[in-house]
C-alpha cells in the first residue's frame, strides 16, 4: 500500500452531476452550473459576488488586473508561498516585493509589510498558507492607513476563519484554487470573491476575452479566456455540498497526528489556536526539530516505506528567477521552509492506515536520529 499525501474525496454526486451535464450537452463555460456554483460559493464565504476561473493562479491575475495593477506598481507578497502568488504579480508587469513571515503562524509579517511600503505600493497579497489565517486585523489596518488594496490568497485555506468571518472576505478580493490537492476541488479551477460590484463586473469581463457584456464581440479590454467549464462547476457543486464534512474529516486526521506525534521530541505541530483564528487542515504540517532530524533524509526514508510526504515551499527569495526582488534577508522563512514537512492528509485512507503511518513516522524518526 502506497500512502498518497493527498487525493480528491469523491462520493456519488460528482459523477451524477457530470453525467447530467453530459446528458444535457452542456460542457463548456456557458452553462447554468457555473453560475450555480458561483452563487453557492458566494453564499458559503458570505460575499456578494463570486466569479469562477479556470484555476487559482488566474484568479489572482484577474484580481490584480481588476485593481488596475500594472508596470512600476509594487505588490507585497510573503516569502513563503507557492510560486503562483508572485507569478501572478509578474504577469501584470508590476514589481513584487518579498517580505518575511512570522514564526507563530508562518504567514506574512504585518511589521515587515509596513517596512516594505513605498509610494509605489498598490496591493498586498497575504497568503493564508497551510490553512492558517494571516493577522488580518493588523494587515487591514496598515492597508487602510496607506490606502492600499488587499487581495487574499486563500488557495490553501477554504473555510478558514478570522474573527468569525471566512478568509477571502477581508480584502477587496479573495482568491481561491480548486486544484486537486486543495480542500475542495474541480480538478483545476479557481474563484474570485468580492463585495464590490464594479470589481466583480470587471473580473467577469476580463476573464471572458474583455468582451462587453451588453454588446457581443465588442471588446473594451485586452481580455483573457480564464473561464471555468460546466463540467468543472458540476464537479465543484458536488464538492461544495460536503465541504463541512471534508473539513471535519481533515481536522480529525490532524488531531490524530498531533496526539500521536507531539509526545515525541522530534516534531512541532502547526499552531492550532492563535487568537481570533480558526485554521483549517489543508495538509497536516509539522516542523522538525532541525538538530535532531535531517528533513530531506526523513522524507526519502518515509518514501521508501511507501509514505508520501512533502517538504515546505522553498522561500521565494532563494530561487534565482526571483532573486532581483529580494531585499534583505528572510531568516524566518528560511527556517520554517527548511524544517517543515507535510504528512498524508488523504480522506481515502482509513484509521488503520493512519495508525500505520504514524507508527512508521515515529520509528523512522528514531532510526534516523540514532
Ligand atoms: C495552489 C495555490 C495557488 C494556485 O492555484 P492553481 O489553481 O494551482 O493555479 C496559488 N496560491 C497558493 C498559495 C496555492 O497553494
Amino acid at each position: 500500500m502506497f500512502y498518497q499525501i493527498a487525493a480528491p474525496y469523491l462520493t456519488k454526486n460528482e459523477k451524477k452531476y457530470i453525467l447530467e451535464a453530459i446528458d444535457n450537452n452542456w460542457i463548456s463555460s456557458k452553462s447554468e452550473n457555473v453560475s450555480r456554483f458561483e452563487n453557492k460559493f458566494a453564499r458559503y464565504v458570505k460575499t456578494k459576488y463570486a466569479i469562477s476561473t479556470d484555476n487559482g493562479t488566474n484568479a489572482l491575475h484577474l484580481a490584480l488586473l481588476a485593481l488596475n495593477i500594472k508596470e512600476n506598481d509594487e505588490v507585497i507578497v510573503p516569502c513563503l508561498t507557492f510560486a503562483a502568488t508572485i507569478n501572478a504579480v509578474l504577469y501584470t508587469g508590476a514589481i513584487p516585493i518579498i517580505v518575511d513571515i512570522k514564526k507563530e503562524n508562518w504567514c506574512i509579517s504585518p511589521e515587515k509589510i509596513r517596512k516594505a511600503i513605498s509610494p509605489k505600493t498598490k496591493a498586498i497579497i497575504p497568503v493564508h498558507v497551510y490553512g492558517q489565517p494571516c493577522d488580518m486585523d493588523s494587515i487591514m489596518e496598515i492597508a487602510s492607513e496607506y490606502g492600499i488594496n488587499v487581495v487574499e490568497d486563500c488557495a490553501e485555506a477554504q473555510g478558514a476563519e478570522y474573527n468569525g468571518k471566512k478568509v477571502g472576505t477581508f480584502g477587496i478580493i479573495g482568491c481561491f484554487s480548486f486544484y486537486v490537492n486543495k480542500v475542495i476541488t474541480t480538478g483545476e479551477g479557481g474563484m474570485c470573491v468580492t463585495d464590490d460590484k464594479k470589481i466583480a463586473e470587471k473580473i467577469s469581463i476580463l476573464k471572458n476575452h474583455g468582451m462587453n457584456p451588453k454588446k457581443k464581440y465588442w471588446h473594451d479590454y485586452i481580455g483573457y479566456n480564464y473561464r471555468m467549464t460546466n463540467l468543472q462547476a458540476s464537479f465543484g457543486l458536488a464538492q461544495l455540498e460536503k465541504i463541512d464534512e471534508i473539513l471535519k474529516k481533515r481536522k480529525k486526521i490532524e488531531k490524530f497526528y498531533i496526539e500521536n506525534l507531539s509526545d515525541s521530541s522530534f516534531f512541532i505541530p502547526q499552531s492550532q489556536n492563535i487568537e481570533k483564528t480558526k485554521k483549517i487542515t489543508w495538509l497536516v504540517s509539522f516542523l522538525l526539530k532541525p538538530k535532531k532530524l535531517n528533513r530531506d533524509k526523513f522524507i526519502k526514508k518515509l518514501y521508501e516505506m511507501k509514505i508520501e510526504t512533502r517538504p515546505f515551499f522553498y522561500p521565494l527569495s532563494r530561487m534565482n528567477i526571483y532573486r532581483k526582488f529580494v531585499d534583505g534577508v528572510y531568516p524566518i522563512a528560511d527556517n520554517i521552509s527548511k524544517s517543515g514537512i507535510s504528512f498524508p492528509t488523504n480522506l481515502n485512507l482509513t484509521q488503520l492506515d493512519y495508525r500505520d503511518i504514524v507508527s512508521k513516522i515515529k520509528s523512522v524518526a528514531k532510526y534516523l536520529a540514532a
